[in-house]
């Protein structure tokens, strides 16, 4: 059987945790070849390691990039071109969540500054970089490979829904990548290119759990997930390679929520 994305290429932020991660191992298994990026190189390279030893079929190569730095995502997405040839799925999920980030009266705005530069325009010059190499990518008919691709923006669940546990300029950098996601959806609709955004709802990953360090912080989420757990990166990584793949050939500026029920949640069940 041939993989999902058998003879494409993928450029994922953020992989050497979490979703991007999960994603990375994930678009492995179905015949991607993945540059996996991250700030933490060390942490990237584990992840490209556990994909060499799976899957020999495919190239997966670790490098550092911090996508707060516009150079650095340039230089990303040049080495995923030369190493693979062409780019097809542009996975931009890096983000921080700062825990100096607050509400309006106490957040400063070093915090708002930095969760703007790594979580929206990290996500701008992905999207940048990527539209420049998708628009050359060779076409080949035998292999089912055409000029453009696939863009997947990871936002959040609090892009669209208020917490009274704020963190204010993480909300706003999400929903500022939703509304982003979907304008350039529509520039780009007619060169083939998708962008979709993916909002997880709060999953067990280092992100959230570092943050929700105590039973009580728990809890205090936990009564308002309808499915009362907290969700795995997998299961967004899962709907990851379903936007990746040419199986969702006529979406495109979709926010697609993996929230286990939450933001059409009113009363959860007992
Ligand atoms: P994670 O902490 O497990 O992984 C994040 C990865 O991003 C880490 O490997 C980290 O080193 C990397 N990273 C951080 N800053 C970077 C930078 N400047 N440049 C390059 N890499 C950088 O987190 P996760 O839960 O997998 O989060 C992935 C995405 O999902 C983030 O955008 C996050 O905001 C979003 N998200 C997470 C949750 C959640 O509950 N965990 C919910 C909604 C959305």
């Amino acid at each position: 059987m041939p993989g999902r994305l058998q003879h494409k290429s993928a450029l994922i932020t953020g992989a050497g945790s979490g979703i991007g991660l999960e994603s990375s191992i994930l678009f492995a298994s179905e015949g991607a070849n993945v540059l996996l990026v991250d700030i933490n190189l060390e942490a990237a390279q584990k992840g490209a390691a556990i994909i060499a030893q799976k899957y020999s079929n495919v190239k997966a190569i670790a490098t550092k990039a911090d996508v707060g730095k516009e150079e650095d995502i340039k230089a990303a997405v040049d080495k995923a071109v030369k190493e693979f040839g062409r780019l097809d799925v542009m996975f931009n999920n890096a983000g921080i969540m700062h825990p100096a980030d607050d509400n309006a009266l106490n957040t400063e705005e070093r915090i708002w500054d930095l969760t703007m530069q790594i979580n929206l325009k990290g996500v701008w010059w992905g999207c940048k970089y990527a539209i420049l190499a998708m628009r050359v990518n060779p076409p080949d008919e035998a292999k089912g490979l055409r000029t453009g691709g696939s863009i997947i923006n990871t936002a959040s669940f609090v892009a669209s829904m208020g917490a009274a546990t704020p963190q204010l300029a993480y909300t706003a950098s999400k929903g500022a990548v939703l509304a982003m996601t979907r304008e350039l959806a529509m520039v780009h609709a007619r060169e083939g290119i998708r962008f979709n955004s993916i909002s997880p709802g709060p999953l067990k990953t280092p992100l959230l759990m570092d943050f929700l360090n105590t039973q009580e912080k728990r809890d205090r989420r936990l009564v308002h997930l309808p499915m009362g757990r907290f969700g795995e990166a997998v299961e967004v990584a899962k709907g990851a390679l379903f936007l990746a793949t040419d199986e969702s050939s006529y979406m495109t500026g979709f926010d697609f929520k993996v929230d286990g029920g939450l933001s059409s949640c009113y009363v959860t069940p007992v």
